[in-house]
């Protein structure tokens, strides 16, 4: 007997509009009945759809794509761009990892260097970090007042209304991980040379501030998921699941639009390659 299709995460993850997520009951364990020892197959059917879709997408020139991903310090942004996107053609793709603010950037408003980013028809662009870290870090840390950063969830919401309206495709990954799960990988960067380079002994002051980063992740849930360009949260606690849930959705994703080969702009009947 075949087992039933398992529900799509794209549904389970999605955070609906304007609901209320509270992180500490959203299992970073959770694995929606998928299993480890058959992942590997699912996640590599799933890099295979998305090779296929870029590769038409790619063609088509008509669907920008773009893609953010967020979550806390060591939840798996890196690792997610490494993992998931190995499907793509670099052609076509681009990773943008958001950083403290130049000058010049400062100089600007906060969208002014995110709006430059943003990707073209038939390209995937992927933000590691993005404009919500405007109502994150510079929240948490008072880097600007809260009358000015508490209006950007509208801005935020305007400005990606104006990117779909315009044909973009936005889907947001909240990356999910606990405390605990936190530390260990924080470990596992001190101990292991090949890792060393990540960890600052900042991330120590930033780990203080847990409480302080779920309570801006939660507000940026409830207000800034949007039908058109909707968070979704990603269990991240198993880094087989995270990347198999993000493959997932992306793939469905795309395989809404539909993308087609295009046909010749010239009309090739006979013609001879000799
Ligand atoms: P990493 O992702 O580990 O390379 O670190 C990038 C750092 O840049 C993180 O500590 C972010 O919080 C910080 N960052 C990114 N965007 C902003 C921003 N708009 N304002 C302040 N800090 C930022
Ligand atoms: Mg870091």
């Amino acid at each position: 007997m075949s087992r039933a299709r398992p529900h799509p995460l794209r549904e389970l993850l999605r955070v609906k509009p304007g609901s209320r997520i509270r992180l500490a009951d959203v299992d970073p364990n959770e694995t929606h009945g998928r299993d480890k020892e058959t992942a590997a197959r699912t996640l590599q059917k799933g890099l295979d759809r998305l090779t296929d879709l870029q590769d038409r997408l790619w063609a088509e020139q008509k669907h920008p794509v773009l893609i953010v991903l967020q979550g806390i310090d060591a939840a798996g942004k890196d690792g997610s761009v490494r993992h998931v996107m190995t499907a793509f053609n670099p052609m076509g793709c681009s990773v943008t990892s958001f950083k403290v603010p130049t000058l010049i950037e400062l100089a600007h408003d906060y969208l002014w260097r995110v709006h430059q980013r943003t990707p073209g028809k038939g390209e995937i662009a992927i933000f590691n970090r993005s404009h919500y870290e405007d109502v994150l870090v510079v929240r948490v840390h008072d880097i600007v007042p809260k009358q000015v950063w508490s209006k950007r969830y509208d801005e935020i919401n305007a400005f990606e209304e104006l990117l779909t309206s315009s044909g973009t495709t936005i889907l947001k990954f909240f990356l999910w991980i606990d405390r605990d799960e936190q530390k260990a990988r924080f470990q596992d960067r001190l101990d292991d040379p090949a890792k060393r380079w990540k960890f600052r002994l900042g991330d120590l002051d930033e780990r203080k501030l847990w409480d302080s980063y779920v309570a801006a992740d939660e507000e940026v849930l409830r207000r800034c998921s949007t039908d058109a360009a909707p968070w979704y949260v990603i269990p991240a606690n198993k880094k087989w699941f995270r990347n198999l849930a993000i493959a997932e959705i992306l793939a469905d994703t795309l395989e809404d639009l539909d993308p087609q080969y295009p046909p010749s702009t010239e009309d090739l009947t006979g013609v001879v390659v000799e």
